[in-house]
């Protein structure tokens, strides 16, 4: 792998390798795009095969969390740290060293958690200083949830779109996986007269969304399930060639990052006639809260929270208008709004960000 040329392609700014002998740590700060205001994106604690997997990885998301800012109005760009999980010998001290490096980008770089980064992570890397693992204040509710309502309403947008109707009651919706974002957003559909079928591997936290009334199935199943919208809130890359052929809902709209394989799945859902929502325009609702309430000191986003719902309007219609997938539309979205920017001297960029690969 070339990594500079992957940073050229993406139009990356800066990725720092980060390196701890006695800790184990191991891994990537990818800073997309460090112009627009601080570069936010979560830690991802996760097992690679190599470097440069974990690389690439560090550079598609923390591109497609530009994206992510780009659409949501939020004054930032995107980064990503991944640190290779296999690597780590002493897992407490390696997240104080992550720490370090991260007070060391003096704020450019504000940091959240991400898949596998667990809470015991949080308190070892703020110990160590990182006074900028800002994402998401105790001033503000769970992330999980603020994510929750940014995907109802980018739901409803769907629902209007395909129906011309963006009421939730009498709705089936599937839900694969029942954490931070798939429990609350359960337990939001069904306050609103959805009927909920959904999964997850920990049959205890399945238990909790039987408990607010959810139908629970087995994981094998979800993606099998008929409904109306298709909501994977587990992990990234889930909908793949195999089991794309097998989806009988309607739409799919879920905040998983990247949980399409790559650009492909998005033309074979819209070729299948599914309305695909992208992740990256209606998961933002924490991202929203988090860097909302760090620049301005609000707690209340529910103007910029039901804006999601809008952009996904918007995304949708320009991606019927101009015959191509909805991932299409939404990137072509962003880097007008980028290449705008550059325009008006706001964000000037001097690489090919505006018009970079698309490296999902
Ligand atoms: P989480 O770890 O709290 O929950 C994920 C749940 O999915 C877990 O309960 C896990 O057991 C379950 N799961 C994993 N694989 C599964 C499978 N194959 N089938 C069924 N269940 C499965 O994570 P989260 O914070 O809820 O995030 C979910 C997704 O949304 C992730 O892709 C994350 O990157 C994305 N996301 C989260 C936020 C947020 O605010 N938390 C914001 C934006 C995007």
């Amino acid at each position: 792998m070339e990594l500079l040329d992957w940073m050229a392609r993406g139009g990356h700014d800066r990725v720092l390798a980060v390196q701890d002998f006695e800790s184990g740590l191991q891994g990537w700060i990818a800073l997309h795009n460090t112009r627009r205001g601080p570069a936010y994106g979560g830690i991802r604690v996760w097992r690679y095969r190599n470097e440069a997997e974990a690389a690439l990885d560090s550079l598609r998301l923390s591109q497609s969390m530009t994206y992510k800012c780009v659409l949501a109005g939020v004054a930032g760009g995107g980064a990503k740290t991944v640190i290779l999980a296999d690597r780590i010998k002493n897992r407490n001290l390696a997240m104080k060293k992550l720490g370090q490096f991260i007070e060391g980008l003096n704020g450019v770089y504000r940091c959240g958690p991400d898949v596998g980064f667990v809470e015991s992570d949080r308190i070892a890397l703020q110990q160590e200083g990182s006074s900028f693992y800002t994402c998401h204040s105790e001033n503000l509710r769970p992330a999980g949830e603020a994510t929750a309502e940014g995907v109802e309403f980018g739901m409803r947008a769907a629902l209007d779109f395909v129906d011309g109707n963006s009421e939730l009651s009498g709705r089936t919706v599937a839900i694969q996986g029942l954490g931070a974002v798939g429990l609350p957003l359960a337990e939001r559909l069904l306050n609103k007269g959805c009927r909920v079928v959904a999964c997850d591997l920990d049959p205890t936290t399945a238990e909790k969304a039987k408990r607010l009334g959810a139908s629970i199935v087995e994981p094998v199943k979800i993606f099998e399930i008929e409904s109306d919208i298709l909501a994977p809130c587990a992990m990234g890359g889930v909908l793949h060639d195999l089991n794309l052929q097998k989806l009988r809902c309607r739409i799919v709209a879920g905040a998983a990052n990247n949980m399409l394989p790559s650009p492909e799945q998005a033309n074979q859902l819209h070729d299948r006639g599914i309305l695909y929502v992208p992740d990256f325009v209606v998961n933002s609702g924490a991202l929203v809260e988090g860097s909302g309430f760090e620049q301005t000191g609000r707690t209340d986003f529910d103007v910029e929270l039901r804006r999601i719902g809008a952009t996904v309007s918007a995304v949708l219609q320009r991606a019927d208008a101009s015959g191509c997938s909805s991932h299409e539309a939404a990137i072509g979205m962003a880097r007008e709004i980028l290449e705008q920017e550059n325009n008006l001297g706001e964000h000037p960029h001097s690489g090919r960000e505006a018009e970079a690969e698309d490296l999902a």
